[in-house]
């Protein structure tokens, strides 16, 4: 089974009884649920597992903690709400390092201060091996302004928030300990401590100018082929258009990597994918300049289903490459890969 057939054989047995408030269930960035008729709730959980999503050696545990927020509000603001509540739960083995321990809680208090969010509880167990934290982060939204993954319409352009590619670049640069470009502390930082995007992704929910958002956190061949079934939809990427740093071809030549596979199947570079009505092209890249953003246009929503990557060969005639869910998947690659 890959990560795909788990969600969705768990999804089927768990039903989507809406009696209870519940708006949306299993299938977006956060559950929806009903507060009080003009407001939702934003429930999401994410964990980061020390071998599978970070090495003990490499990563520093003040990133880690502001890290483990990051991953968790981003889902948030990729429905347009705005983080309020952090539950943690936190595995450690017996014989901790307690100065690694406190620079971790430290990364975790200030990324919650960061966000605007409290943390209000969890659980602490002892882990058989290695370090293990699961947050659950609670966020509100108008109930009006959720941007669900559902809402892509065919002729919708395609637009993500910034560079891709660099975390995976990051990641490979650190583990065989590549430096020398000023670009490659960027990608590194990537890696280990990504910003999440809430307020530009709070401010195209509450403008009205996006019909379906999410985060980029398995690659956009993985996140945007989610993004197209929830719609009922297929995309058009264009490979010329997708934006990366230029040092991502230097760092992938020192690594041995491809860096187009970095660019459409990288995971955890926590930009927002988003589709939106071609008038609003000036709009979104007026907001993306507000927010520090480089906002690019990568594509357009077409009818039928699955993501074309169209591409020029070296003879310049055009090629077409079916991508779908060909970024990470949990239980398809290898831990860490
Ligand atoms: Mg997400």
């Amino acid at each position: 089974m890959n990560e795909r057939q788990i969600i969705e054989y768990i999804a089927a047995l768990s039903g989507q009884d809406t009696t209870a408030g519940l708006i949306r269930g299993i299938g977006d960035d956060c559950a929806v649920i009903d507060k009080d008729g003009h407001h939702v709730w934003l429930l999401t959980m994410d964990t980061l597992i020390e071998g599978v999503h970070f090495d003990g050696g490499l990563h520093p545990p003040d990133k880690l903690g502001r890290k483990a927020v990051s991953v968790n509000v981003s889902d948030i603001g990729a429905m347009g709400g705005r983080p309020l509540f952090v539950l943690l739960s936190l595995g450690m083995p017996a014989g901790f390092d307690e100065s690694w321990f406190r620079a971790f809680a430290k990364g975790l208090a200030d990324g919650c201060r960061e966000y605007g969010c409290l943390l209000i509880g969890g659980d602490t167990v002892a882990s058989p091996q290695g370090f293990t934290c699961t947050l659950t982060v609670i966020g509100e939204a108008e109930a009006q302004r959720v941007v669900y993954r559902s809402g892509a319409r065919p002729g919708d352009t395609i637009w993500v928030s910034g560079p891709l590619g660099g975390a995976a670049a990051g990641l490979e640069l650190l583990r065989r300990g590549i430096d020398g470009h000023d670009d490659f502390a960027a990608f590194r930082e990537q890696h280990l401590n990504p910003t999440a995007r809430v307020e530009l992704g709070r401010r195209l929910a509450a403008g009205g100018l996006v019909h379906a958002m999410m985060d980029l956190s398995d690659g956009l061949a993985t996140d945007l082929a989610h993004l197209c079934k929830q719609s009922g939809v297929g995309a058009r990427i264009a490979a010329k258009d997708l934006p990366c740093r230029e040092a991502l071809a230097t760092a992938a030549r020192l690594t041995g990597s491809d860096w187009r596979q970095w660019v459409i199947g990288g995971g955890e570079d926590y930009e927002l994918l988003f589709t939106a009505d071609p008038v609003q092209g000036s709009s979104l890249l007026a907001l993306g300049d507000c927010c520090g953003l480089r906002l690019a246009q990568v594509g357009a929503v077409v009818e039928g289903a699955g993501v074309t990557l169209v591409g020029q060969r070296s003879d310049g005639s055009s090629e077409e490459v079916a991508i779908a869910y060909q970024g990470y998947d949990h239980f398809r690659d290898k831990p860490g890969g």
